[in-house]
């Protein structure tokens, strides 16, 4: 019996969904091995402290509490990706303005012309790692708090 199966069926046992035989094949694994019987235990407790959550929170107030959860999201990542957009074209635009003079320069050579070009296309896609690295990072620490 691979632990992988088992470990599928321990989350539909505590919901209830498993028959006779099926409940008997996790019973006798459990017995055997202490690996899968603490994730059974864990689980347990996991949806012990659910249900007890969702007893004592009014089903209105969970599903406030969901939407503005949403709402927080979606507004934090529009701020983000509007804030990107804008840094985008205030970094190329200035940074084009400052340019401009060097590049249209004939005297200028052109392996200057081009280094400068790189540089700028490298801030930006530098900035735009930067900005989803802070969203990821965010998202992440989300997570965590959920976990805890
Ligand atoms: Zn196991």
């Amino acid at each position: 019996m691979d632990h992988q199966k088992i470990k599928e069926l321990i989350s539909s046992y505590h919901d209830g969904e498993l028959d006779e035989a099926q409940k008997k094949r996790v019973e006798r694994h459990l017995e055997e091995c202490p690996e899968c019987r603490k994730e059974f235990e864990e689980m347990g407790k996991f949806e012990e402290v659910m249900s007890q959550m969702e007893l004592k929170k009014p089903q209105k107030e969970a599903w406030q509490m969901y939407w503005t959860s949403v709402y927080n999201r979606l507004e934090r990542g529009i701020g983000w990706i509007l804030f990107s957009i804008g840094a985008i074209i205030l970094l190329f635009f200035g940074g084009y303005k400052l340019v401009e003079g060097i590049i249209q320069d004939a005297s200028t050579p052109l392996i200057l012309k081009i280094g400068i070009l790189s540089i700028l296309g490298g801030l930006v896609v530098l900035l735009v790692s930067l900005l989803r690295e802070q969203l990821f990072v965010r998202r992440r620490e989300r997570y965590k708090e959920i976990e805890k």
